[in-house]
């Protein structure tokens, strides 16, 4: 028995984080989510190269395509390898055969010249004509100067900003900061302590499994009036288990829910890339119904077409090797690693 639906779109990914797995663990144990940011991400990210930038776009897009996404957007940083980085990132998903919509997350963490230069990545490659939003870390790694700057680029491209806000306590201010700037195309991560009044437009786009993982709290996405859409903040590209942790979290503050809620938040991901809407994935449950999907682990797609073109069927990519792209990508989380 199978089904079909559309393509899925995962709404906030990390490509670059692919290769964080087994990476070694940090000098110090971090004690909150500022804590894991300098730890790990900050850390991470400031060691990567192009080559490793590439090879974790290729994983990342792979294993998007095996869960039937066929739709990324990504928020990208790579401090020490700014120029070129996101036309990097578009080539690996082209090449799998996954649509990605990406942008340099611009921050002020390594000065005001960072941040220029990461403004300069997002208006080259938009510009240049590739699948792009500008984007912004959060409001609080950049000056008044950058968000401004930031907001003023997205205006003049016609495209959204795509930022991370009030993911932890740290960013509490984010609402005051953001107030007159925000948009109807924006896409406003996580929010977790964003209050449920508030005047910010945008899309929210909720990551239930990192921010558990962070130990941030529950941002309870159903309170807001914004549309909400889900990602996986970097972790894999499967966001069928977006969607069934979406709804048991959901489920854990209103037990009256159910998953029709959810399932309209990872519908809300066609908003965002709507080409997916015409790609097709053939599953291998059916019926895909959210009662079912929230109960179902492990639902796999048995072929994904986008563009026409089949591009995974039979438990493989058709485009890419999986077991070469597997191997370049663990030689480069070993260099990568090695430089932590
Ligand atoms: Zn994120």
């Amino acid at each position: 028995m199978t089904a079909t639906t559309p393509g899925l779109v995962c709404a906030h990914h990390h490509l670059y984080s692919a290769l964080a797995r087994g990476m070694p663990p940090p000098p110090e144990v971090a004690t909150d989510f500022q804590g894991i940011l300098e730890q790990i991400w900050w850390r991470l990210d400031t060691a990567l190269d192009l080559e490793m930038i590439r090879w974790s776009a290729m994983l990342g897009a792979l294993e998007a395509l095996e869960n039937g996404t066929t739709g990324i957007v990504d928020h990208h940083e790579s401090p020490n390898a700014i120029e070129g980085s996101l036309e990097v990132i578009a080539q690996a998903c082209a090449e799998v055969g996954v649509r990605v919509l990406t942008g340099y997350g611009i921050t002020d963490r390594h000065g005001a010249d960072g941040a220029r230069r990461g403004l300069a990545e997002n208006k080259h490659f938009i510009e240049s004509g590739g699948p792009g939003m500008v984007a912004v870390h959060a409001t609080f790694t950049c000056s008044d100067e950058s968000l401004e700057a930031a907001a003023g680029l997205a205006e003049d491209l016609g495209v959204g900003v795509h930022i991370h806000v009030c993911e932890g306590i740290g960013d509490i201010d984010a609402p005051q900061r953001l107030e007159g700037l925000t948009r109807d195309n924006w896409l406003l991560s996580h929010c977790v302590h964003l209050p449920t009044e508030h005047t910010l437009k945008g899309t929210i786009l909720h990551n239930p499994m990192s921010n558990l993982n962070n130990a941030v709290g529950y941002a309870d996405p159903a309170r807001f009036g914004n549309p909400v859409a889900l990602g996986t903040d970097g972790i894999g590209g499967n966001v069928l288990e977006s969607f069934r942790l979406a709804y048991v979290m959901q489920r854990s503050v209103d037990v009256t829910c159910g998953p029709d809620t959810a399932w309209s938040w990872l519908e809300n991901g066609w908003s965002i890339i709507p080409e997916a809407r015409n790609d097709e994935v053939v599953w291998s449950y059916d019926p895909m119904d959210p009662w079912h999907i929230a109960f179902t682990p492990g639902i796999m797609p048995r072929k994904v077409t986008i563009d026409d073109e089949v591009v995974f069927t039979d438990g493989k990519p058709t485009r890419v090797d999986a077991d070469e792209v597997r191997a370049k990508a663990a030689e480069q989380a070993a260099r990568l690693h090695a430089k932590l």
